[in-house]
């Protein structure tokens, strides 16, 4: 009767509501690894070269980055509660060379500039790799690449025109036709497929985060945890940062914070929080592996706007995540929302409606996490308070590799160092900020049913065709 009613509840099918039984809500990653002793909180008036607020990848490669450049800077990073707690600690691992989320929107918005971002991305995912060997960071990093499947007729072609253009621009892509990307991963749903065989690799996100933690610990980074920064008063020739215990007065300062409320108003209408989530699986058998193929443990999506992610983790579970993403009214951000069981049900339905095979599979862990999603789809830095603070932010679901290229991006404006990164288009530009509430929420809700309707039907109504002419549409 339980599982009748909840199946009613929830667009899934009952034995799908059922496989998420057990399934503890607490990110896998954090809850796979032992975390460590937290770092004492900031209860002192210290002073510092550079400030880092925020402890997830853009602060931490921020951190490690200005030292790398300079070992003798003093950089002292805050973070509200541990280091990799937040987004940068429950996301999917995909870490991937793009710098523009998908080369699609890359191409739309800085045409001219496509080719560069596109290098510039690669050389920013092998500092990544060199990076993780050369700190001895534990992370199963593995270049494995993304394979994306057209699941509607229309998605094709699509396909077909992202693998050429990512050709173009100097990837290693192939095209799968509908049997070639059945051999690939067997899934009914398959109707061809685009592998970007070498510009992702596969990692463990927490394990990542908490190697560069360690990396910025052994490079002299002062870090202190259960710090957050509550106010940010620039001075002449300076910028305090306060805390509920002490305060850093530092020459420069790096806002890292991700999707919770920026410190400074004026960044506040760039970004919004938006919720995504995913679940994992119990470790597949070796019998229950072999009845999807998957031998090349690539990353895996699918083609539509909402899509799904998915990867097999090192211990053969497969985590899978996606397609929700989930806005709530005045920019809410707060730890109930982390828990959603109408998406986590769904996903699970769609899971095995990709995996017929694996029915019978439990999920053993649900959660969520906010993405600071921005109106372009990808990143933007710049500086205020007389070139004092700077910021890196509007990842918008696609920070894991990403975060190192705009953190250095960032500290280049703050130094004031002129490189190829800074004379970017993208760099020196901005989104468009969001409307105030009810507008907001209005848009983001009609966008969201929209893409909803053209993953459907194909076709993009007047609404999308409006965002796109005004430089607003997602195409990833
Ligand atoms: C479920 C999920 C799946 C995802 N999957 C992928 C993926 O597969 N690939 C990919 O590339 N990206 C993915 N992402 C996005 C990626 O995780 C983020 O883009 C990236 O982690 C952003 O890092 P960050 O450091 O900017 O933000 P965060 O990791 O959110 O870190 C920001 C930190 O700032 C701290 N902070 C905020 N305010 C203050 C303050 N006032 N004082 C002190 N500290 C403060 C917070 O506590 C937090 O630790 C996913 C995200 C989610 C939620």
């Amino acid at each position: 009767m339980a599982t009748k009613l909840a199946a009613r509840r929830y667009p899934a099918p009952a034995h799908a509501v059922g496989s998420l039984a057990d399934a503890i809500p607490r990110p896998f990653w954090l809850e796979a690894n032992t975390e460590p002793v937290p770092r004492p909180s900031l209860t002192e008036t210290t002073e510092a070269d550079l400030l880092v607020i925020g402890g997830g990848y853009t602060g931490l490669w921020t951190a490690l980055q200005a030292k790398e450049t300079d070992p003798g800077l003093d950089v002292v990073l805050l973070e509200a509660n541990t280091c990799g707690w937040a987004a940068s600690g429950r996301n999917g691992g995909f870490c991937s060379s793009s710098l523009t989320h998908g080369i699609g929107n890359g191409i739309e918005r800085w045409g001219e500039e496509a080719a560069t971002l596109e290098r510039l991305g690669r050389e920013n995912l092998d500092g990544i790799e060199e990076s993780v060997r050369r700190y001895g960071i534990d992370c199963d990093f593995a270049r494995t690449g993304e394979l994306t499947f057209a699941t509607k007729p229309w998605q094709v072609g699509e396909l077909r025109t992202m693998t050429a253009q990512a050709r173009k621009l100097g990837h290693d892509a192939v095209y799968l036709d509908a049997a070639q990307a059945r051999a690939e991963v067997h899934s009914p749903t398959y109707l061809g497929g685009s592998w970007l065989r070498n510009s992702v690799a596969m990692l463990d996100p927490a394990r990542l985060a908490l190697g560069l933690r360690t990396a910025c610990l052994r490079a002299g980074v002062r870090i202190h945890e259960n710090s957050p920064v509550e106010r940010l008063d620039p001075g002449a020739r300076d910028v305090v940062a306060h805390t509920g215990y002490g305060r850093v007065r530092a020459r420069k300062v790096m806002l890292a914070s991700g999707a919770f409320t920026p410190l400074l108003r004026r960044l506040r209408n760039f970004i919004v929080p938006v919720y995504d989530y995913a679940l994992v699986t119990e470790p597949l058998s070796e019998a229950a592996l072999d009845s999807i193929g998957w031998r090349n443990r690539q990353g895996l999506g699918d083609a539509a706007n909402q899509f799904h992610y998915y990867r097999l983790t090192a211990d053969n579970r497969i985590l899978w995540g996606g397609y929700d993403v989930v806005y709530h009214y005045r920019s809410a951000v707060r730890q109930e929302l982390l828990r959603r069981p109408a998406t986590f049900a769904k996903l699970a339905g769609h899971f095995f409606a990709t995996f017929p095979q694996l029915e019978g599979t439990r999920f053993t862990h649900q959660w969520g996490g906010v993405i600071d999603t921005c109106s372009r789809f990808a990143p933007f830095v710049g500086t205020c308070s007389q070139g004092r603070i700077g910021y890196a932010l509007g990842f918008t679901g696609l920070g894991v590799g990403a975060s190192r290229f705009f953190a250095a991006a960032a500290l280049d404006l703050l130094h004031g160092r002129e490189t190829e990164r800074t004379r970017l288009r993208m760099i020196q530009s901005r989104p468009v900020p969001f409307p105030p509430e009810p507008l907001r929420w209005t848009g983001i809700a009609l966008t969201m049913w929209s893409l909803d309707r053209a993953d459907r039907s194909g076709k993009r109504n007047l609404w999308l065709r409006c965002l796109d002419r005004l430089g607003l549409g997602f195409a990833s």
